[in-house]
């Protein structure tokens, strides 16, 4: 009966729960049955569609910020630059 409670899991997922497994960066660590019942809730919610696209848009500008030579920038706002993002990194607030 494991793919009854597989089953439930899917169709009952909570908007929490799929944000916690959308936050999962690696899909290695995650189940099949976590990645279908964050892709079948995605498909009924507008609210997560919404959440989904906006990660995609967040990984696509930092990986086109991973991509950018620094090597051009005056030290200064090098600095400034990491410590913003390090600073988000660890959830606090900007200066
Ligand atoms: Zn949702």
């Amino acid at each position: 009966m494991k793919w009854l409670k597989t089953l439930i899991y899917i169709a009952t997922l909570r908007c929490e729960e799929a944000d916690r497994i959308r936050s999962i960066a690696r899909t290695e660590d995650l189940t099949r049955a976590q990645i279908a019942a964050e892709r079948f809730h995605r498909f009924l919610c507008n609210n997560c569609r919404k959440a989904k696209a906006q990660l995609d848009r967040l990984d696509r500008v930092l990986g086109s910020i991973r991509g950018v030579s620094t090597s051009g920038w005056q030290e200064r706002r090098r600095h400034r630059v990491e410590r913003v993002f390090c600073s988000c990194c660890r959830g606090e607030e900007k200066e």
